[in-house]
């Protein structure tokens, strides 16, 4: 018999609010009904302002975060061009593979995982490469497997600085609608995001926008695309019509999910996740343990990846948290399996939640043979949270 309920912090899928599921749960209806474009316009002129965009197009794909990757690549490039990439994660190296098997030119920098997009490194690259052979440079903005944040800004400095006109794609599929995100003011060409991390709905959306440079890249671009074709995808934005069947429910937990962000302010919900990051980061140096992510620059406001000490298996501490304690942790990817556990924080979560990953954490932990001391993480953490809190009662 198990009460209560379960505790889900791994850093995607995300809690689903209950508005959101609520919102979901509705007769299926016509998608060429004459009334179908009132839910669906409104979307994408609000999707525009999660990617705080004025100019770019927004394009929803039944898929994920991937399928959103392989329609970014598939619209702007041709096979064979030049690509600046760089991997320093699970997903970065997945994404470097993708462009790799759709043959693309990857000049690819690997980094060591912790580390982030190496924009000085970039930044040399781009002015050797004075004939303008790299069509576009590549950014995971924040790498989920390692909780590292990169630097978008410093990126399109790096290309405005050398007079580069590559194109600049990043993948925001865990940092868009949670981390500060800006594709206008940063540049951006290709902007990438899934449905189930900041946006708290089920995976089963691929969201990208595309700049007008992207969309002019798009008209020489000759690489084979079909289900993934922005041709095909412009209709919805434009008509309120899909080219082919569109995940009805998840349309409605869109609307509601935006609804949700838009009452709390962006900026509001951007400013808790770092409020709650923040938090979990303080528990975890209290038990005197350490992020995967080397630096404060690159500590990641919605996961935070948590290096175990070396007689640890991170497995023990992850298989702990869910068989005693009903707590899921996102696991040590690839390179660093057994040696991180991953506390996600984004999407529909509070103060208590996180207190809570952190006391389950701190038990896991504990059981896996670490002598951190019981109840260190979450003492540190409830006093951040409770100085925090009435810190912006005060500025009310
Ligand atoms: N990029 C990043 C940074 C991710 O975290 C993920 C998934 O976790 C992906 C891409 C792949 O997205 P999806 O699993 O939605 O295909």
């Amino acid at each position: 018999m198990k009460n209560g309920t379960t505790h889900l912090f791994v850093p995607g899928p995300t809690n689903i609010p209950e508005a959101v599921r609520r919102a979901m749960n509705v007769s299926m209806q016509d998608m060429r009904a004459p009334d179908f474009p009132e839910l669906v316009l409104p979307l994408f002129a609000d999707l525009k302002r999660i990617f705080k965009t004025d100019t770019g197009t927004v394009f929803i794909f039944p898929g994920s975060g991937t399928g959103a990757w392989e329609a970014a690549i598939s619209n702007t490039l041709n096979r064979g061009d030049r690509v600046l990439m760089s991997r320093f994660g699970q997903f970065s190296h997945l994404w470097v593979d993708m462009a790799q098997r759709l043959g693309l030119d990857v000049e690819c920098i690997d980094v060591e995982w912790g580390e982030g997009v190496p924009v000085e490194e970039y930044q040399r690259r781009l002015s050797d490469d004075k004939g303008h052979k790299i069509k576009a440079v590549f950014v995971t903005h924040n790498e989920t497997a390692t909780g590292v944040t990169s630097d978008v800004a410093g990126v399109r400095a790096a290309l405005d600085s050398t007079g580069h006109d590559a194109l600049l794609f990043v993948d925001g599929v865990s940092s868009i609608g949670s981390i500060d995100f800006r594709m206008d003011a940063w540049g951006v060409d290709l902007a990438i995001t899934g449905s189930q991390k900041g946006l708290m709905l089920p995976a089963g959306l691929g969201i990208l926008a595309a700049s007008e440079k992207a969309l002019e890249a798009h008209k020489q671009s000759r690489m084979e695309r079909c289900y993934f074709s922005f041709e095909d995808m412009k209709a919805p934005s434009a008509t309120g019509y899909f080219p082919y069947t569109p995940p009805t429910q998840l349309l409605h937990g869109l609307r509601a999910s935006l609804d949700l962000i838009f009452a709390e302010g962006l900026d509001n919900v951007i400013a808790r996740h770092h409020r709650l990051a923040e938090g979990v980061r303080r528990g975890v140096h209290a038990w005197g343990l350490r992020l995967c992510a080397k630096e404060e620059k690159w500590w990641s406001d919605t996961v935070s990846a948590i290096v175990v000490p070396e007689n640890i298996d991170a497995r023990h501490v992850i298989a702990n948290g869910y068989a005693r304690y009903r707590t899921s942790f996102g696991a040590g990817l690839s390179k660093v399996a057994g040696r991180v556990f991953r506390i996600g924080h984004l999407g529909d979560l509070n103060e208590v939640m996180c207190l809570a990953a952190l006391a389950s954490a701190e038990m896991s932990l504990r059981d896996a043979g670490s002598r951190i001391e019981a109840g260190s993480g979450v003492a540190a953490a409830q006093e951040w949270y409770r100085s925090e809190i009435a810190r912006n009662e005060q500025m009310l």
